[in-house]
């Protein structure tokens, strides 16, 4: 484990959250596997993360009751109804837009159904994050994810907001756009409530 991944860990732990550093997708899965309670309910937000590593795969086929929002057959009524359940599940599952080197979390989010079962309800919220999400602190952690991330995300999602197009952020007041809720988590008050484990790779963007 290099330096910079040995101090952040230092600095989640300090801020009351849990940090944990895997090698590959095998050691992901066999430390979710030891997070995650047989027979427990999991939730999740969407991410690239967490699609491109496989999770929500795990998740499908382990012995879990997966609130899976990907479901197609799900109605928007259906699908609003599992974000509010969202918020008494066991385990919310998420990636995140970037983890601070003093050990904040940093998202945006379009509707908050991502980002509020984080700040609130879950008992645990697992967070996968590759190492590329690592910054400096929180204001590179907001110019990475305005700049970087929300244009490829907006692109991703099928917006016509002007990101898609100029390739950079002008915060714009288009009807479609996604960055809504700009929320940084800068501890906790139940200790290792959130945990956020770091892949060695480079996953989303
Ligand atoms: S504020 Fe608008 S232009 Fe900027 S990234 Fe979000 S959707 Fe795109």
């Amino acid at each position: 484990m290099n330096q910079k991944i040995v101090k952040v860990i230092s600095n989640l732990n300090k801020n009351n959250m849990a940090g944990y550093f895997v090698d590959s997708r095998t050691e992901l899965f066999a430390l979710l596997s030891s997070l995650i309670a047989a027979d427990s309910t999991v939730g999740c937000g969407d991410s690239v993360t967490l699609e491109e590593t496989g999770v929500f795969e795990f998740l499908r086929r382990g012995n879990y009751t997966f609130l899976d929002k990907f479901n197609p057959t799900l109605s928007r009524e259906e699908k609003n109804k599992l974000y509010l359940e969202n918020f008494s599940v066991d385990t919310f599952i998420t990636g995140s837009n970037a983890i601070t080197m003093d050990g904040k979390i940093f998202n945006i989010d379009g509707n908050g159904s991502r980002v509020a079962p984080m700040l609130y309800g879950p008992k645990q919220v697992i967070v996968v994050v590759g190492v590329n999400k690592l910054t400096a602190d929180a204001e590179s952690a907001i110019k990475r994810t305005r700049q970087i991330a929300a244009p490829m995300d907006a692109k991703r999602l099928g917006k016509s907001t002007p990101c898609t197009s100029l390739n950079r952020c002008i915060d714009c007041s288009h009807k479609q756009r996604i960055c809504n809720d700009f929320v940084l988590i800068t501890g906790q008050f139940i200790k290792g409530r959130i945990k956020v484990i770091l892949v060695n790779e480079k996953l989303g963007y």
